[in-house]
């Protein structure tokens, strides 16, 4: 196994829709295996094949104990909302805005192995699940902002000047970023806007 690097926005991989898995085999079960492990080093809540660098329709999730991956998945979303809530991403460290998302999220795919898989979320799982599934269309949670968290976070990302900062900040973010996708800071009361050096940025 090994910890990848992970790709920070600007990189056309985050913005190019994924190719289905068709071949199911040692490449995949290490593909899976390394991101897995990736996710852990950052104590992420998630994490995309395109965040590595993979064009492949697969990601990891660990929400609050529940862990696992899906390949080629497919989301049923409920009709309705949950609460809006802070998130961040690994592809765009150190920014966090609220994000709407679905209360409710069925993903439906493939295992490793080629076995089925579903999987029903609600509230943070549900939320990671959109999440992800958006890297695999190319889509950032920044796309999905509206008004002024979405000025404000385009404004920051031009500021951030990230292609000179990405070597440090993966380097650095195993040791710097504290919980997870669903641990305290995502969500928690922390007023939502660019907040350079909090752990918002661990979510995948
Ligand atoms: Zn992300």
């Amino acid at each position: 196994m090994a910890i990848l690097n992970i790709r920070i926005i600007g990189d056309p991989v985050l913005r190019t829709v994924a190719d289905p898995v068709t071949e199911f085999g040692p490449e995949l079960a290490k593909l899976v295996a390394d991101m897995t492990e990736t996710m852990e080093d950052v104590d992420g809540a998630g994490l995309a094949a395109p965040q590595i660098g993979v064009s492949k329709r697969v990601f990891t999730y660990r929400i609050d104990g529940v862990e696992g991956h899906i390949i080629n998945p497919v989301l049923e979303n409920s009709d309705d909302y949950q609460p809006d809530h802070v998130e961040g991403c690994l592809s765009i460290p150190g920014l966090g805005f609220p994000v709407r998302r679905f209360r409710a999220t069925r993903v439906s795919g493939v295992d490793m192995h080629g076995d089925p898989v579903s999987i029903e979320g609600e509230g943070m799982l549900a939320r990671c699940f959109q999440h992800e599934n958006d890297h695999l269309d190319g889509v950032l949670y920044t796309d999905r902002l509206e008004g002024e968290d979405r000025k404000a976070a385009l404004r920051s990302i031009r500021n951030a000047n990230y292609d000179s900062v990405t070597e440090r900040t993966t380097a650095k973010r195993a040791k710097t970023v504290g919980s997870s996708f669903g641990g305290a800071s995502f969500g928690g009361p922390g007023a939502p806007g660019p907040t350079p050096g909090s752990s918002f940025g661990n979510a995948g």
